[in-house]
This record gives structure tokens, C-alpha cells and sequence, in this order.
């Protein structure tokens, strides 16, 4: 059989609340929902590590983020380990990476195993980025999710038919500070978006981490997230609620932007006659708040945060519309690359293939729970480092130590409370997460058996510390 193509589209910090396929109530994505009724949906693909550097390193190399040493956003990645695109290189695929890299530039952070890499330096910009071209800096005019896709459609026009190929196509939207196309300025200009239902969230329940961290809609988001001062007057939930609307229309339009470039690779791939031999995969680095919990941005381990959007087309193999509510992970799409590919998974890749999953027989070993951990410590949203398990049913998190300031600094509510802190949800009974039960006692014997499982998983991904 001849290999597969792989093309793998990921955008930055995309929610799946904001894919309409995945049930959104905020925004329509056609052609990101293509992938999904062409093939297949997972409602629990899993971040093992929410933050965008990690998040990359992790899927490239198969490997947590305490094994593959880009635990938080200051690490820098290093490029002699092992990966995937490093291995189908070898294998004779023809490799390229367009678009945002953010694992560290020069040194040995430049990308490894791609025939062709362009990548913005960074987080890149939105209107008339400059890419680096293997290495070479050049400044280009125009948007940047659709000079990815223009430089995407560039290479796949240029490649040798009878050698099949990995692209990884990397928007840097909808990132913060979310400044759309200018042909989708005025898009939901007439119309309120809808709030979610824990925007005024409370924490009550909650631990302290909760409370500390800074990234509330309300409050934290500034003049260039919002492109302009509020209205004067305006307090409480008002003023919420008015930092809300411009945030999110912001960002759905940014989105807007990657849901017609989608459409566009989709269109060459058929236009080209490779889309019955080419797997297309749509996903994030992670996922993000929308306002719930009060929030934007990520790092926590709740839901809207850990859950990546995951659509996958492969007609000759995915039955078209289908959808998978196991537990996958960015440690498993390294793995599921070389699978297809014919090639063995190295045994330091700790995820695995979910080609099983993709044609219909789940493995009785498949995973029933998933490790997470947060490391970051120092950065302006003060998140508390934790880690945690989930299971179908369940999510127990432990805060392990508060988040501190760049410069070092511990917020100053943080100097009254103790560490650790414990968080227990019941998923089934509360899936919006805001009703902590780890001290109910009709929960120890979930607390003790969670707490069983999570050193079980520290053990076997060897996390000691
Ligand atoms: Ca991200």
C-alpha cells in the first residue's frame, strides 16, 4: 500500500467551544467542519501540558514535557532529540513546517527534520510578518493566516508526486492579541455573541489557585487585547460583559480566517487528487477560555483549557462522520504518524497509535485516565503549578505551589494560604466544573482511588520530581 500524506493544520490557542462541529454556540466553521462529517471527531483529545511551547514539544517528539525538557514557555527546545518529522524524513517523506514554530530560533532550537521549514520568529506578527526561510529572514505583505497558507499551498505545489509527504501547517492565530483580517473587521459588528454560563464565576468552591490567577476578562485583559478604553461609566458585570464582547469578537474573527484557509488546502488536495491518500488533521495547541470561569487565556487543567479541537479525514480508512469519546493525547499523534507510515514507534514515544481507534477496533489496553502537569512559575497570569488526572468521570488536581509574577514575585494574597491544594470535580454531575467535592466525604473513596491512580502514572511516564 502506498504511504499516506500526513497534512497537519494546527492553529493557536483555538477552543473547541469555538468549532461549530464540536456543538459551538458562538461561531459557524464550514470548512474545519468538513474534516469532521469526512471523517472522524474526538471529543477528548487531551493536552498534557496547556501552554503553547510545551504543547509542541510534546507533539513532535511523543513525550511529556519533564522527558523532552520544554516543561514551560522560557524552555527552549532541543532540536538534536529525536522526533517525528525527523524520522519520516529518514524514511524518504518529504517534510515541511510552515508557519509558528516557538520552540526557540538558532542555536540548536532551529527546526530538524524538515526538507523546508519557514517559521516566524516567535509569536510572529499578524499584518506583514517576516518569516525566517531556512534560516533567512524575509518580511512579506499581507495577513498572516493566509500567508501560511499561501507558502503551504507554495511547497505542496513544488514536491516530488511519487514521494508522500508531512506537512505541518502552523497558524499563529487566534493568539492573543487576536487582530483579525481586514476583510473580517466588521464581521459580528451587529450582533451580541452569547456568554457563557460561568462567566461570573465566583470560585466559591474552589481552591485558591482559582482565585489568584490573572486572567480574567474583566479585569486583566488591556487596551491593545481590546483595541480601545471602555465606555465611561461602566462597572461590575457591565463592564464584564462589555470586555467580553470585544474580546471574543476579536477572536472569532481571527478564526473566521482560519476556517477559509482551511477550506483552501481542503480545495488543493482535491483539486490535486490527494485527498483519498492524504490524512488531514485540524487541531490546536491546547485549548482556551472563553470567558468561562471568567477567564481567558489557558494553563489550568479545567476543560475549556485541556480539551484540543482533534477532527481527522482519511478516506480510505476513517468511516466518514464518525466520532470517538476515548482518551487520546498530544503524545499520540507522533505515534499515529508513523503507524501510518508503515514505520515502527520508538519505545522513548510515550503515546499511542490511534489508527485502532480511527478504524473501529479500540484496544482493551487503551488508556482509561491521562497524567497532566503545569509547571509554568513565573509569568503575569500568577496560574498555580498542579498536576492531575482525569478519567472518564472524574478530575482530581493538586496545586502544588502558586504561580509567581516574571520578575520573580509571589502575589501578594498568595503569602496567607498553604500548599498543596486539592480539587475534586465529578464531571457527570458537574461538567461546567464549579462545585469541588474533594472534602465531601461521599467522595474518599473516588479521592483515594484518583490519588492511587495519579502516582500509578507519575510512575509509569516517569515523572519523579
Ligand atoms: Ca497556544
Amino acid at each position: 500500500m502506498s504511504r499516506p500524506n500526513i497534512l497537519f493544520i494546527m492553529s493557536d490557542d483555538h477552543a473547541s467551544q469555538a468549532i461549530s462541529c464540536y456543538s459551538g454556540r458562538i461561531n459557524q466553521t464550514p470548512n474545519i467542519d468538513r474534516i469532521a462529517h469526512e471523517g472522524m471527531l474526538f471529543y477528548n483529545c487531551f493536552c498534557t501540558n496547556s501552554i503553547c511551547a510545551p504543547s509542541r514539544a510534546v507533539i513532535l517528539t511523543g513525550k511529556y514535557s519533564h522527558l523532552n525538557g520544554v516543561k514551560t514557555l522560557t524552555d527552549s527546545f532541543d532540536a538534536r532529540q529525536d522526533h517525528v518529522a525527523k524520522i519520516l524524513q529518514g524514511a524518504g517523506y518529504q517534510t515541511g513546517i510552515i508557519g509558528k514554530w516557538h520552540l526557540g530560533h538558532g542555536g540548536n532550537s532551529d527546526p530538524t527534520g524538515f526538507d523546508y521549514w519557514c517559521i516566524l520568529p516567535g509569536q510572529g506578527d499578524y499584518y506583514n510578518p517576516t518569516f525566517y526561510v531556512q534560516g533567512e529572514e524575509k518580511q512579506f505583505t499581507g495577513y498572516v493566516t493566509d500567508l501560511v497558507t499561501d507558502l503551504s499551498l507554495e511547497w505542496l505545489d513544488s514536491l516530488d508526486k511519487d514521494r508522500p509527504f508531512l506537512l505541518m501547517c502552523h497558524h499563529k492565530a487566534p493568539h492573543r492579541p487576536w487582530q483579525p483580517a481586514e476583510k473580517y473587521q466588521e464581521l459580528y459588528e451587529d450582533r451580541e455573541i452569547p456568554e457563557p454560563e460561568t462567566l461570573f464565576d465566583d470560585y466559591a468552591t474552589r481552591s485558591d489557585a482559582a482565585k489568584l490567577a490573572e486572567m480574567r476578562v474583566g479585569e486583566h485583559l488591556g487596551v491593545t487585547d481590546v483595541k480601545g478604553e471602555p465606555p465611561r461609566g461602566l462597572v461590575g458585570r457591565e463592564l464584564t460583559r462589555w470586555y467580553y464582547q470585544r474580546y471574543i469578537k476579536d477572536y472569532l474573527r481571527c478564526i473566521a480566517s482560519i476556517d477559509e484557509n482551511v477550506g483552501r488546502l481542503l480545495d488543493y488536495l482535491e483539486g490535486a487528487g490527494l485527498a483519498e491518500n492524504t490524512i488531514v488533521i485540524y487541531t490546536s495547541d491546547q485549548g482556551f477560555f472563553l470567558g468561562e470561569h471568567g477567564w481567558y487565556d489557558k494553563r489550568f487543567m479545567y476543560e475549556e483549557s485541556l480539551r484540543m479541537p482533534f477532527l481527522i479525514r482519511y478516506p480510505k480508512r476513517i468511516k466518514p462522520g464518525t466520532v470517538n469519546e476515548d482518551i487520546v493525547l498530544n503524545t499520540d499523534f507522533a505515534p499515529t504518524f508513523l503507524d501510518y507510515a508503515g514505520l515502527p514507534v520508538p519505545e522513548q514515544m510515550q503515546g499511542y497509535s490511534i489508527r485502532p481507534l480511527l478504524e473501529g477496533k479500540r484496544p482493551d489496553f487503551w488508556r482509561e485516565s491521562m497524567y497532566y502537569r503545569y509547571w509554568m512559575d513565573r509569568d503575569n497570569h500568577c496560574v498555580a503549578a498542579h498536576y492531575g488526572v482525569r478519567t472518564k468521570r472524574y478530575k482530581l488536581i493538586c496545586y502544588y505551589a502558586p504561580g509567581r509574577y516574571s520578575n520573580g514575585t509571589l502575589p501578594q494574597a498568595s503569602e496567607s494560604m498553604t500548599w498543596p491544594q486539592w480539587e475534586l470535580f465529578d464531571l457527570q454531575e458537574d461538567p461546567l466544573e464549579i462545585n469541588n467535592v474533594y472534602r465531601d466525604p461521599e467522595y474518599a473513596a473516588v479521592v483515594a482511588e484518583l490519588k492511587d491512580e495519579l502516582k500509578r502514572l507519575r510512575q509509569e511516564l516517569k515523572d519523579f520530581d
